[in-house]
Formats: C-alpha cells, sequence, structure tokens
C-alpha cells in the first residue's frame, strides 16, 4: 500500500500538558493506517493569539511527530480531531488555550485548499515551535512554498518571542 509521509504538530496549554502530549503521540501511532516514525523532543513556548505573542496566557508544550500512513488527509484528520475530542478540547474561542491541538503540518508535499483542510498547514512556516524540531528530525525536509525547514528554523530561532525551550 502507498504510504504518505506526514508531519504532526502537537501543542497543549492546559491540564497535564506533558500527558496530554505523551498519550496523544501514542494514540496517533495506534491509528489503523498509521505508523508512528519518530517523535521530537518536548518543547515550551508563549501562546500565541490572532493579537500574536500572549505571554499572559499559559504557555504550550509542543512536539512534532513524523508518520507514515495509508490514509487519505482527511481520514487522518478525523482521527486526528477525534484524538483531541477525547482530550477533552472544547472550542471556545479561535486560537483559544486549549487541552490538546493537532495539526497537520504537512502530507507528503501535497498542496490543498479545502474548506476543512488547508495543506501545508497556512502559518506553520512562521512558527519557531513547529520549524525548530521538524528540522531536528528531518535537516533536509522542504516546505511547500517556504523552501528549506532547517532555514526557516534557523531564521524564527533569531526571533526572542519565538524562544522555544526544550524539556
Ligand atoms: P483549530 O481549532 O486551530 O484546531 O483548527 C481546527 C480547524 O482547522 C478544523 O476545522 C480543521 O478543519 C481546520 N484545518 C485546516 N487545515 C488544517 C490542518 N492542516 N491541520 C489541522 N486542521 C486544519
Amino acid at each position: 500500500m502507498a504510504k504518505t509521509r506526514v508531519v504532526i504538530a502537537l501543542g497543549s496549554n492546559l491540564g497535564d500538558r506533558g500527558e496530554h502530549i505523551q498519550s496523544a503521540a501514542e494514540q496517533i501511532g495506534a491509528i489503523e493506517g498509521v505508523k508512528l516514525v519518530k517523535l521530537s523532543g518536548i518543547m515550551e513556548s508563549f501562546a500565541i493569539t490572532p493579537a500574536g505573542v500572549d505571554e499572559s496566557k499559559p504557555k504550550y508544550l509542543n512536539a512534532v511527530a513524523l508518520v507514515d500512513t495509508s490514509l487519505k488527509a482527511k481520514e487522518l484528520l478525523a482521527a486526528l480531531q477525534n484524538i483531541e475530542n477525547q482530550h477533552g478540547r472544547v472550542r471556545l474561542e479561535k486560537w483559544g488555550s486549549r487541552t490538546l491541538d493537532l495539526d497537520i503540518i504537512d502530507f507528503g508535499g501535497q498542496i490543498k485548499a479545502g474548506k476543512e483542510l488547508l495543506l501545508p498547514h497556512p502559518r506553520a512556516y512562521q512558527r519557531a515551535f513547529v520549524m525548530v524540531p521538524w528540522a531536528q528530525l528531518d535537516p533536509e525536509a522542504i516546505l511547500p512554498g517556504h523552501g528549506s525547514v532547517a532555514e526557516l528554523a534557523a531564521d524564527l530561532a533569531e526571533d526572542p518571542k519565538q524562544k522555544v525551550w526544550f524539556l
């Protein structure tokens, strides 16, 4: 069966954040048709809202997972949303605090501008907490439309607001 290499970002800023990230990574690996290939270290970052970095909000723990899947992108998204819901995710406000956020960052280089699914993730290139761990897991990675992930990570790492702390 054809397999697609996928990059998934995990984030949590409510509850037992480390437990949400660790158990979500295990649940992702247990989805039928998904194999967890690599999980980055866990790091901490400032919360981002539509107004920008908000240091008054609880900080996030983040990680990035590389997986191989035989699922289609929308099938994977549905499985990830099911995991978010199992973690008691409640959507109260756009970009509000959350127990668990799972985003598909890249799906085998696919470009898609659907209502439910945008690929690659439209803001990933601006986020050190995605680019830095992805570059560590796969130094040769390319983000469609934006180029070398390692170069994006190096540029973002210079911005103090984008600081990430590996635990
Ligand atoms: P959020 O509340 O930030 O987790 O956003 C979830 C919404 O983003 C869902 O309605 C998804 O359909 C949509 N979405 C669009 N593109 C993506 C993507 N690449 N990964 C995850 N969710 C996405």
